[in-house]
């Protein structure tokens, strides 16, 4: 039997050419101690498919909380006493300022998250009213994550020129009913299949160090790929203190990394971007993490956690020699 080096070299030549890696394969990279390999192995796949730019986006959640939604390791469902600083639906001005900074700071792309199952029509059309202010004036790709979608909602924000839309499987199908009760996996398949069908690009990812198995972690993985993605965020549970989670204690760093690299694999094409956790898990060494097969950060903070000046991220991502998109 080959030893891991060369069956880490044989399947990162089966992705160069195209041909998918099996689940069995999946799970032999995943369980290899030679994680200095893996990792560049990745980073090689992730610089051929990529042509070795980052994307760094920058995030405004523009109406926090009071979401009807039971999701246990979410701050912002209503069924938990988490202290975190809800709000309703930001004015245009606050969002308008806030694409502004984006533009400003070296992001090239801006993602308004809202905590809704679905925005009520009045909400959805301020945010579209704001989408269409923003495209006129400022050079930047706008984003939304609004919740659950119907087929006209998405081609309506297609129209309006929104570049891509985020809905995150979160969990394996066969975990899911262990981190959310009151909707179930394929309504979230659903949401991304309409996405898709709509023509806007699918940002599409998950949470990991939910409590879930290394086989759910790569089911997790295949289901995204199935849906052909153009972008797969990889948050790290932080645990927040009032939700169900709040004493779990996500993924140590090194199965972070693995989890990151052996996606790559599976997925060559999209951008895999580590989101949410990348600085409470790697610390100053967040670069490992584009090193390991990821080509895409979020700066400025999180949804309900704070996250790395934009100045230090876009340094860092040059001081390893790559370029921001
Ligand atoms: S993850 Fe989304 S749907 Fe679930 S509670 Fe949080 S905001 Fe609501």
């Amino acid at each position: 039997m080959m030893d891991d080096v060369e069956f880490i070299a044989e399947m990162e030549g089966k992705v160069n050419s195209g041909v998918e890696i099996r689940l069995p394969e999946a799970q032999r990279l995943l369980n290899t101690t030679d994680v200095q390999i893996l990792a560049e192995s990745a980073n090689r796949i992730a610089q051929r498919f990529s042509e070795g730019l980052i994307d760094v986006e920058m995030l405004l959640n523009a109406k926090s909380g009071s979401c009807p939604e039971d999701c246990s390791f979410c701050a912002q469902s209503s069924f938990y006493e988490s202290k975190i600083n809800k709000y309703p639906l930001l004015s245009k001005e606050t969002i308008l300022g806030r694409a502004q900074t984006a533009k400003a700071s070296g992001a090239n792309s801006f993602c308004l998250v809202c905590a809704y199952k679905s925005p009520p029509d009045s909400d959805f059309n301020h945010i579209c009213d704001i989408i269409e202010h923003i495209k006129k004036y400022l050079e930047i790709d706008v984003n939304v994550s609004l919740g659950f979608m119907t087929k006209e909602r998405a081609e309506r924000l297609k129209m309006i020129g929104v570049k891509r839309y985020n809905h995150n499987l979160e969990t394996s199908e066969t975990y899911f009913s262990q981190i959310c009760t009151t909707h179930d996996f394929s309504d979230r398949v659903n949401t991304a299949r309409i996405v898709k069908e709509a023509g806007l690009e699918l940002c599409c990812g998950g949470i990991i160090g939910m409590g879930e198995n290394s086989l759910q972690r790569l089911e997790l993985a295949y289901s995204i790929r199935d849906l052909l993605p153009d972008e797969v965020p990889i948050n790290i549970l932080i645990p927040k203190p009032g939700t169900p989670f709040e004493n779990l204690h996500g993924v140590s760093p090194i199965d972070a990394i693995k989890t990151i690299a052996v996606w790559r694999f599976l997925m060559p094409t999209p951008i895999i971007k580590v989101a949410a956790g990348r600085e409470v898990y790697f610390k100053d060494n967040d670069n490992m993490a584009l090193k390991a097969g990821a080509n895409g950060i979020i700066t400025g903070g999180y949804l309900t956690t704070n996250g790395n000046d934009p100045g230090r991220d876009l340094e860092m991502i040059r001081d390893i020699g790559i370029n921001p998109a």
